[in-house]
């Protein structure tokens, strides 16, 4: 089969013929359809983030059919389409059984992070991982659930736990932003999106924000107060994870309330044990979502409730110009690699 592969860090992808992944008693084989590409990829490729043993293959927000089954598996057949979540995990430990499965002491790996992914025509998952994509759910739109929308529905729903009339900020408004703006408006709330770049702030508009800042243009903290009547946020979400933009969510908050960490990097934060105890303030991490999260997800993209905006498709021939693309700041919404 053709694959993407990653071969060195810092270092474009090779798109070359690799053998099928072979399928154990509980695995399916699916055949890819598309697989988007999220900012972690970046990351993985500069070695600024997860580190894959090489030679790798990422991809890990891919949706397709199904085109083999291990000799274990009754629950898919051949040609159901499907969509994955990402976390292989053992299924019997504390936070398995718990479901907080995401932070599974037995982890195995994460599909297209630790585990070859869906940069490639074929990938393989255990059956537990795979859920069928309703037939008005095109692949483009499917393949995002994997990733963008479970994060959004654990960031949104379990972690931040937005109710109706919560003024929540939304800190970077990317895939993930995106797909949060539409789950906390639909929960009722009143959303404030924060972008840097002016074609972002337009592009935000479209999910439902209430008002979306322009970082590089207006004062975060003074906006802020002035679109919640001097209070202040009772939730920020920060997709980002940069030490600028933690400061941007502290200033944001108002005593009491929560700060979510969705974005990641290798920043440290300014924050005293004293500011924590005296302002009472819950400081959260959201690590990207399990398979009630993805059921829950695929369920509101059924709906119509979350709309995941692909804005550019690629051939997989083409996936080092689709990274180039988005390290340019030209991708709007989601980009996709789709194969035929
Ligand atoms: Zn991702
Ligand atoms: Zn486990």
């Amino acid at each position: 089969m053709k694959a993407a592969v990653m071969r060195a860090i810092n270092s474009p992808l090779v798109v070359e013929d690799v053998s099928e992944p072979e399928l154990g008693y509980n695995d399916v084989l699916v055949q890819t359809k598309s697989c988007g590409i999220c900012g972690t990829d970046l990351h993985i490729m500069d070695g600024t983030g997860y580190k894959p043993s090489l030679p790798h293959i990422m991809g890990h927000e891919p949706a397709g059919i199904v085109a083999k089954l291990g000799s274990g598996v009754t629950k898919f057949k051949v040609g159901d389409r499907v969509v994955p979540n990402i976390f292989f995990t053992c299924g019997e430990c504390f936070f398995c059984r718990t479901n907080r499965e995401t932070m599974c002491l037995n982890f195995k790996g994460a599909l297209g992070v630790g585990i070859n992914g869906g940069y490639a025509e074929y990938f393989k998952a255990p059956t537990k991982n795979l859920f069928l994509l309703p037939p008005n759910i095109r692949f483009e739109e499917g393949s995002i659930i994997a990733d963008a929308v479970v994060t959004s529905v654990h960031a949104v729903r379990r972690r931040a736990q937005v109710k109706a009339d919560d003024n929540v900020v939304i800190i970077g408004i990317g895939g993930v932003g995106q797909s949060e703006m539409q789950i906390a408006k639909h929960a009722g709330a009143k959303v404030i999106g924060i972008a840097r770049r002016v074609q972002r702030v337009q592009v935000g508009q479209r999910f439902g924000a209430d008002y979306i800042i322009d970082s590089s243009r207006e004062k975060v903290a003074e906006k802020i107060r002035e679109l919640t009547n001097g209070f202040g946020a009772d939730i920020v979400i920060d997709n980002v994870g940069l030490e600028e933009t933690f400061l941007q969510a502290l200033a944001a908050v108002h005593r009491g309330g929560r700060i979510v960490m969705v974005g990641e990097s290798e920043d440290t934060i300014p924050l005293s044990t004293f500011q924590i105890c005296v302002n009472e303030l819950d400081v959260l991490g959201s690590r990207s979502g399990g398979r009630e999260d993805t059921v829950e997800a695929i369920k509101l993209v059924e709906n119509g409730v979350v709309t995941p905006y692909v804005s550019d498709t690629f051939p997989l021939e083409k996936i080092n110009e689709a990274f180039d693309a988005i390290k340019q700041g030209k991708v709007m919404g989601r980009a996709v690699i789709k194969i035929p």
